[in-house]
């Protein structure tokens, strides 16, 4: 009965290990397309912009044309009203042309200012054309190289996935059917796709809830299959607080 447990428990961490490693692959591939996919809207909202910018320095440049043109019309009605002045029969005829001249040269003037304002304008649009039009570039160099990122992930986790499939395919057979479906449940309603977990320093390895010590025995002792009773996950095993025999990387004890 012991041992019967204590192998369920033992495939079971297998086949958890085997799950872990293909959620963590699933997990990577997740995040990639997102940020290709942000890149490639951040690229759009700057090409817009940059068309804003240029029909702006188009519509500025036509409105510079108009002010020129105006200004050409108004000094040509001051040369004529200056001619007429010449033939004035009297001096209210004289004044009120006057009049008129004064007014057009006041809107040479306004003429003038609007030409500077609007040259000044164009020169600010043409900083930030300049400045979205570099921001394009780095996003551009930015997609490309998450775009290869993706390719080459896909590419390297779909033949290690296919890989982990088969060892869990292997592993699941191990497993009677019931207690997998319940494995399988479990793995589902985990968002870290934990199912099967250890106590490690007192507390539970997928909700860290605190496992009494009392409980903490009976799990070690592997007379049945304890669940966490905060998150329902199935607790293993109990990390051994002593030097870990088996996590050692380099065994250097000697068998002699
Ligand atoms: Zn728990």
């Amino acid at each position: 009965m012991e041992r019967d447990i204590n192998n369920k428990l033992t495939n079971l961490l297998k086949l958890q290990n085997i799950d872990s490693r293909i959620f963590d692959i699933k997990k990577i591939r997740g995040a990639l397309p997102d940020e290709v996919q942000d890149l490639e809207d951040e690229l759009i909202g700057y090409k817009t912009r940059l068309e804003n910018h240029v029909n702006e320095t188009g519509d500025l440049t036509n409105s510079i044309e108009d002010y020129k043109n105006k200004t050409k019309d108004a000094k040509k009605l001051i040369k004529k009203y200056k001619s007429q002045q010449l033939n004035v029969r009297n001096n209210r005829e004289y004044d009120a042309i006057s009049k008129e001249i004064e007014i057009q040269e006041l809107d040479v003037k306004i003429y003038k200012k609007n030409i500077i304002e609007t040259e000044e304008k164009i020169e600010t649009n043409k900083v930030s054309e300049k400045e979205t039009k570099k921001k394009i570039k780095n996003r551009k160099a930015d997609l490309t190289e998450k775009k290869s990122e993706l390719e080459t992930i896909l590419s390297e986790s779909k033949g290690e996935e296919k890989k982990l499939n088969k060892e869990k395919i292997k592993s699941s057979k191990k497993i009677e059917k019931n207690l997998l479906l319940s494995y399988n449940k479990l793995v589902e309603r985990q968002r870290n796709g934990l199912a099967v977990v250890i106590v490690k320093r007192g507390a539970c390895g997928g909700c860290f809830n605190v496992v009494p010590p009392q409980r903490q025995t009976e799990i070690k002792q592997k007379m049945k299959i304890i669940l966490c009773e905060f998150c329902g996950r199935i607790l293993a095993d109990v990390e051994a607080i002593k030097v870990e025999k088996k996590k050692k990387p380099t065994k250097k004890i000697k068998k002699k």
